[in-house]
């Protein structure tokens, strides 16, 4: 008779070394497997006696259930074993502080013209976006600057062919509109300009201005400071006044420009202001007759005022920071400090 026990002896041992799952499957293909040593020994059953088959079967199928039992005992103390390694490690200590993550921000220009595009939506005006390449026409011609202009010279101006150019000022998108539409126009146009300067504490070839532009019928000079007095209250604060110097400039006239009284020293006098109590904020005037009829729109019938300002310009005088090349240098150190 077949010792089944040398069998069970060597299934226990070999059990005894299992410490994960694989190595339990890799057991029980070994003891239940096709060539397995179960199967073996069910071949053997056709050398035994027949008297004694019954008894042989009967012996196998008892260490075959016992067998088993024990894998699959084994099997689910492994998987627990493994469950709780996994949520060991997984666990969570919830009165742990949280992970500090770094937001991103608007930068600091983008800052300052959200705030002058909202002060101008809320008085009616409408954000239209100009090119930042332009034709001659356009960028030149249309607005009034002529042949002889020292704008047009390629010392100041990026051309990209003969007649086209990185757009000098913002001013382009006046004649971009007037074309297509009539007066009433109210429009305020936020764009990138570039002009051919050399780098240094208060130029760089590429900055930021926002345009300004109300065309409509009897429309003076007292609409123009009164809008821009607003503005500048609303940017600077009520107490904020405001001045208007005569200026020159090939598409308004008459044209100024319009200071506003420092924010710092209130108009007592300080450094920001070099003091004289005010800080030059932007350019402005009645939009030239001939820029009109350039568009086809009848001086005689309609008037209107235009206005520009560069976005560098405020925000260094706003914060008082005293390098154009901080805003474009992405260093976080400046950044964040807004
Ligand atoms: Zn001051």
């Amino acid at each position: 008779m077949f010792d089944f026990n040398d069998l069970r002896k060597k299934f226990f041992d070999l059990l005894d070394g299992v410490d994960n799952l694989k190595k339990l499957e890799e057991l029980r293909i070994k003891f239940f497997g096709k060539n397995g040593e179960i199967k073996n020994l069910m071949c053997e059953i056709k050398n035994i006696a027949t008297e004694n088959k019954k008894e042989f079967g009967s012996q196998i199928n008892n260490l075959k259930s016992e067998l088993e039992l024990k894998v699959s005992e084994a099997k689910k103390k492994l998987h627990d074993a493994e469950q709780n390694i996994r949520f060991e490690s997984e666990k969570i200590d919830i009165s742990l502080p949280g992970k500090y993550k770094k937001l991103g921000k608007l930068h600091v220009l983008s800052m300052v013209e959200n705030e002058i595009i909202n002060i101008f939506i809320q008085m009616g005006f409408e954000v239209v976006n100009g090119f930042n390449i332009e034709d001659i026409e356009h960028n030149f011609t249309g607005l009034n600057i002529d042949e002889k202009h020292p704008a047009r010279d390629e010392q100041d101006t990026f051309y990209i062919d003969k007649n086209h150019v990185l757009v000098t000022a913002t001013s382009p998108i006046q004649i971009r509109v007037m074309e297509k539409r009539k007066p009433p126009i109210k429009i305020i146009s936020p764009g990138t300009v570039y002009r051919s300067d050399e780098i240094d504490a208060t130029h760089t070839p590429m900055f930021n201005q926002v345009e300004g532009l109300l065309v409509d019928k009897n429309i003076s000079m007292s609409d123009l400071r009164g809008t821009l007095d607003l503005f500048a209250k609303k940017l600077f604060g009520s107490e904020t006044k405001t001045r208007f110097r005569p200026h020159y400039f090939p598409f308004t006239e008459p044209s100024a420009e319009m200071d506003v009284s420092c924010f710092v020293c209130k108009g007592s006098g300080c450094k920001v202001c070099k003091n004289t109590g005010f800080i030059e904020l932007l350019g402005c005037g009645m939009v030239h007759p001939t820029v009109l009829k350039n568009v086809n729109i009848d001086p005689d019938e309609f008037s209107g005022f235009a206005f520009g300002m560069g976005l560098e310009r405020i925000a260094m005088q706003c914060f008082g920071i005293n390098d154009i090349r901080l805003f474009y240098e992405n260093d976080l150190r400046f950044l964040e400090q807004f």
